[in-house]
């Protein structure tokens, strides 16, 4: 015999099951939450079929009507991803992430909002209040299974819902800085730039010193462009390294004009000379992320004013 307080759990139980599923094929179907309850009832309570194999029976009965595989829907086999990864709109996803920031919400609707992190960076999560999901905790680490990502602006932010599953984790997460934005006079540019030679070994892309890598021995390398430069903020210079695009798009050199540069001159060293003479003393704001004690830009920015006026001094000093 049911009790009147198990009965009621049970109720409010199917409840929330028929609130998961309509929202997991809300997507895909016009599934009413109601008429699921009721399908869900009606196994549990006519048939005495337990509340999980009820559940499974009503998700296959919609998964057969929306013609999808269980795999494509939200919940369960989702990829576990890393931040840096979510590069889609509208993904189902899990992640494990450390609870970097907490921001105060700026609307009713909004429960939390801030930043999440893991080992690859950081990105934005929200969660509504609708969903009635239990507080995060700023610092601590979570596996927060099925989030939904979000893009506005070309930015990515993770979402909870309902079906958000929340497990606090014992863990520690050193959470990646994925990107940093220095800015400063270009006041260096360090040898092993302009046109080099990478090994072509699969997977090794090293540069090689006087035709030899470092792993390979001697081997026939492939031209490649970079620059090794140093920024000057007027209190610290950073170390910032160019790959082939961007050193491209600041010096207006082409990897094959370079080459018949070099050829010309049978000198691949005239080419970091032009480039020196080209970006030395200029003003550059560089971002992307950190790799050991380089930046390697992502973005860059030629500034025309100095930053600040003491910035001015080391122009003056770099030239
Ligand atoms: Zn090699």
């Amino acid at each position: 015999m049911k009790t009147k307080v198990e009965a009621s759990e049970t109720m409010s139980d199917l409840r929330t099951h028929a609130a998961e599923i309509a929202e997991q094929f809300s997507d895909h179907l016009d599934v009413d939450a109601d008429d699921v309850e009721e399908r869900l009832q009606n196994l549990v309570d006519e048939y005495r079929v337990p509340v999980d194999e009820a559940r499974r029976s009503v998700v296959n009965s919609y998964l057969d009507e929306a013609d999808l595989e269980r795999d494509e829907l939200g919940r369960g086999g989702n990829d576990e991803v890393h931040l840096a990864d979510i590069d889609q709109d509208e993904q189902w996803v899990d992640i494990t992430a450390k609870v970097v920031e907490l921001w105060e919400p700026r609307s009713e609707s909004i429960s939390q909002v801030g930043l999440l992190g893991d080992e690859s960076g950081r990105m934005k999560f929200v969660s509504f209040t609708t969903s009635e999901l239990p507080e995060l905790e700023e610092g601590a680490v979570y596996r927060l299974g099925n989030v939904v990502t979000d893009e506005y602006q070309g930015n990515f932010s993770v979402k909870l819902n309902r079906t958000t599953s929340i497990e606090e984790l014992d863990e520690e997460i050193e959470v990646g800085d994925d990107s940093t934005t220095v800015e400063g006079a270009l006041v260096d540019i360090q040898s092993g730039s302009g046109l080099i030679k990478r090994c072509p070994e699969e997977g090794c892309t090293r540069v090689l010193q006087n035709g030899r890598c470092n792993e390979h021995g001697n081997v026939e390398g492939e031209f490649d462009l970079r620059i090794k430069g140093v920024l000057d903020d007027g209190d610290n210079v950073h170390e910032v390294i160019f790959g082939r695009e961007m050193t491209e798009e600041l010096t207006g050199i082409s990897l094959e004009e370079a080459q018949e540069m070099a050829m010309d001159a049978l000198d691949t060293t005239v080419v970091v000379d032009e480039m020196r003479t080209d970006l030395v003393g200029m003003y550059y704001r560089v971002s992307g992320p950190e790799l050991g004690r380089y930046v390697l830009a992502d973005e860059t920015d030629r500034l025309n004013e100095p930053a600040d006026a003491e910035a001015v001094l080391i122009k003056a000093r770099s030239i």
